[in-house]
């Protein structure tokens, strides 16, 4: 068998949440030797979902872990994914040893070649995603095979201005490095887990999907609906939609 991956995806209650982990969960389905860390932002687990992953049939682990009540309450930005995604790398440090890990967020879009190249990655790996925003794409900078620099929307005074779909971690390099973790810090979630994983040169990060000229990977976004109406059930006594 190739080196495992462990895909760690975020996920929460909402309309779309079974559609998007539908649609993931089959595009995981292609790839071999891949355990699916699928955890919840919430304080139990949910049948729907569970009967969703056991109907898809990737091999997988669901978990919850809420966000913070103090994020909760804000007004201003959350720290999206980030109690899931650290809950994830616990995971790994209690049950992994070897192979690779990757934060997948529920409604990205993958290309399942970008999981056989990540496969074999010694630390960190980078690669671009295309983006539906004006900016089109983040992108790890390559002037004659070296990253250079990173081209983003948004730097923000990032050390890393790379998108949470943008790069892995071998799990090896992981568990090297015990305080590694996502900080609650909205907007640089990816910049603070990756400094967490110092030290590590520039030229130590691999890069990938044709030395970045690919783009392999996409930061999709599904348009927000408000939650259905519950049913009026007494119109609807004895049917399916009770
Ligand atoms: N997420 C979560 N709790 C939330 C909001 C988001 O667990 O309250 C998850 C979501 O399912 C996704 C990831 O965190 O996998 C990033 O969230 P989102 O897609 O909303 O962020 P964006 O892509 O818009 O930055
Ligand atoms: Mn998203």
């Amino acid at each position: 068998l190739p080196p495992p991956l462990y895909i760690i995806t975020p996920t929460y209650r909402r309309p779309e949440q079974l559609a998007e982990l539908t649609r993931l969960g089959y595009t995981l389905k292609h790839v071999v030797n891949l355990l699916w860390l699928v955890i919840e932002d919430a304080n139990k687990t949910n049948p729907l979902v569970g009967h969703t992953l056991d109907r898809i049939g990737v091999p997988y682990e669901y978990m919850v872990a809420p966000m913070p009540e103090k994020y909760k309450q804000t007004k201003k930005a959350k720290p999206r994914g980030v109690s899931n995604r650290n809950r994830g790398l616990e995971y790994l440090r209690q049950h992994a040893t070897e192979g690779v890990l990757y934060f997948a967020d529920d409604d990205n879009t993958y290309d399942i070649s970008i999981f056989e190249q990540m496969r074999y990655i010694s630390k960190v790996a980078m690669w671009p995603v295309g983006l539906v925003t004006k900016t089109g794409v983040s992108s790890p900078i390559i002037q004659e095979g070296k990253l250079v620099g990173y081209y983003d929307g948004w730097i923000g005074g990032r050390k890393y201005p790379v998108d949470m779909a943008g790069f892995a971690v071998s799990v090896k390099f992981l568990k090297e490095r015990p305080n590694a973790q996502m900080p609650f810090k909205p907007g640089y979630e990816e910049d603070g887990f990756l400094r967490s994983l110092a030290p590590l040169a520039d030229a130590e990060i691999e890069l990938l999907a044709d030395d970045c000229r690919d783009i392999l990977t996409w930061h999709t976004q599904t348009k927000k609906n408000a939650p259905g109406q519950p049913l009026n059930r007494t119109r609807y006594k004895n049917t399916n939609l009770e």
